[in-house]
């Protein structure tokens, strides 16, 4: 019996479709975790009944065993996906309710569902770094950082600037793990550490985007929240990862343009409310996506409807926020502050 992905990406909080545009008959659909925010829609199939599963958009994102796609949907190591795919309570549930399947899959012993927890703070619980990660700020000089700081060269901070994006950013590196060879973003929400998104600095990396932690606390949190909190300005934009928000962020600070995001144009409702807090210290919110996700830019737009959020055409100059150069944002930033908004 081939391992049963519906049940797996329901339990997993991991969105699927299984009509639309891409979806062929007897498959799902999921984001291409290969492609990573590359994907911006649903262009990896599943075949249900074979259990091959393809990108449309990379031919070598494919696969006959479900492993390397649950590898890469959820960092679990061999043993655990061993365990899961092997575990006979995952056979027939695909028509089960949801609840249903969460009440067997608690039941279970393997823990595959977090325990819904009481949530006193709206983010999402305080998690520490592995071990052997490095705040990147009293590292400069290291040597163990040079390939790190090089890659935010490369991505258009020059080294004069180096101390002050790694310290405003609170940016870090590791030293062993998964997160090794990647530049690490942390999401401070309430001067806590909530999440964090690697970024790989090798071209040739599998997942060009690790974030922790996994599921639904990975989300509930926002990238530059504690800044853009304590600063307030005229716009708040939202973006659609770390690296956009830093580029912005930071050369839109002095004009009193703070950025911020989640991982990926996909937001949930926490977020929705936390980019509803973080909008009343600020005298307007836009949002500023990718030429190629301004559907999902719009749908965020009419959820923040009560703050009378703006979609923000992307400048047409470059091809995402995040490769912009300082003149790029700051005429961006201009243009912006000139523009009228009712
Ligand atoms: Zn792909």
């Amino acid at each position: 019996m081939p391992f049963d992905y519906v049940a797996f990406f329901r339990s997993q909080l991991i969105h699927y479709a299984d009509q639309g545009n891409n979806v062929k008959r007897g498959e799902v659909n999921v984001r291409c975790p290969f492609c990573g925010v590359e994907d911006r829609s649903q262009h990896l199939g599943v075949n249900l009944h074979s259990g091959f599963w393809a990108c449309w958009r990379n031919a070598e994102h494919k696969g006959k065993r479900p492993h390397r796609l649950i590898r890469a949907l959820t960092g679990w190591d061999e043993k655990r996906i061993d365990e899961v795919i092997n575990d006979p309570l995952w056979a027939g549930s695909r028509n089960e309710s949801l609840d249903d399947m969460r009440q067997r899959l608690e039941a279970s012993s393997l823990g595959l569902l977090d325990k819904p927890k009481a949530r006193t703070s709206l983010f999402a619980p305080e998690i520490s770094y592995p071990k052997g990660t490095r705040d990147l700020t009293g590292c400069l000089n290291y040597s163990s950082a040079q390939s790190v700081l090089q890659y935010l060269q490369v991505r258009g901070y020059r080294p004069s600037i180096w101390p002050e994006v790694c310290k405003l950013y609170q940016l870090a590196y590791a030293l062993d793990g998964d997160m090794m060879g990647r530049l690490i973003v942390p999401a401070y929400c309430g001067g806590k550490l909530r999440g964090y998104q690697g970024r790989a600095i090798s071209k040739h990396a599998e997942n060009r985007y690790l974030t922790r932690p996994f599921g639904r606390d990975g989300k509930c949190l926002l990238y530059n929240y504690d800044n853009a909190w304590a600063s307030g300005g005229k716009w708040l934009i939202l973006v659609e990862g770390p690296l956009d928000m830093m580029k912005l962020d930071y050369h839109g600070r002095r004009h009193g343009i703070r950025a911020t995001c989640g991982a990926g144009v996909n937001m949930i409702d926490e977020q929705m409310t936390m980019v509803l807090r973080l909008s009343k210290k600020f005298d307007q919110t836009g949002v500023l996506y990718d030429p190629a996700a301004s559907q999902a830019a719009l749908g965020i737009v009419s959820r923040l409807a009560l703050v009378n959020a703006h979609f923000i055409p992307h400048p047409e100059d470059s091809e995402d926020p995040g490769a912009m150069t300082e003149r790029q944002v700051t005429a961006f930033c201009s243009r912006l502050l000139a523009t009228p908004f009712s």
